[in-house]
């Protein structure tokens, strides 16, 4: 993991490591059985080159917590590791330049289960979603370099701090995740 941690702060495969400060490849527990998945860092990640320590990180700590999960338990990373400006959308080929990254890292993490955070990172493995409707289900995938891979889409923790009403739904699909790591280790 420290080798391709390197190798990701080494990159220069798209234009976004220009405009940023820090690459963020991501952190936790290398040999976790839950992968978390966002979309990109944002200005207190950039500055910090850690994923999730803003606003939406101190939610996504409450929803770990919710399940007794603390961040060192489980391995929280992005679809691109270098921030957008202005925290733009990432652009389809830069989630395709950072795609090979993430790709390695689930290979060396091999989750039992990839947390998807908002559209942007379903998309990125479960295309042709609308997240209103997966969010809180369970797909079971073929994953290149992987194999046989259970996604859980989720909405985006951000999503939740500015639409309050989002709040309740991360937490009930949240609370679905125990149970659903027992019945994968059982399949
Ligand atoms: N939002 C994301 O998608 N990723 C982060 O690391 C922080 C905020």
């Amino acid at each position: 993991m420290y080798n391709l941690t390197q190798k990701i702060i080494d990159c220069r495969q798209c234009s976004l490591r220009n405009g940023c400060n820090n690459v963020v490849p991501g952190e936790g527990d290398p040999n976790a059985d839950i992968m978390i998945i966002g979309e990109g860092p944002g200005k207190n990640e950039d500055l910090q080159g850690k994923p999730f320590v803003g606003a939406a990180g101190k939610f996504l700590n409450e929803l770990l917590a919710s399940i007794d999960l603390k961040r060192e338990n489980v391995y929280i990373t992005n679809v691109v590791k270098c921030r957008p400006p202005k925290n733009r959308d990432p652009l389809p080929e830069e989630i395709e330049a950072c795609r090979e990254w993430l790709n390695q890292q689930v290979v060396l993490i091999k989750p039992k289960l990839m947390v998807l955070l908002g559209r942007h990172a379903m998309c990125r493995f479960l295309p042709n979603l609308k997240i209103s409707e997966a969010h809180g289900k369970a797909f079971r995938r073929e994953l290149e370099g992987v194999g046989s891979q259970v996604f859980f889409p989720v909405y985006h923790p951000a999503a939740a701090l500015y639409n309050g009403s989002m709040r309740v739904p991360l937490l009930e699909d949240f609370a679905r995740i125990p149970a659903l790591i027992k019945i994968i280790e059982k399949s």
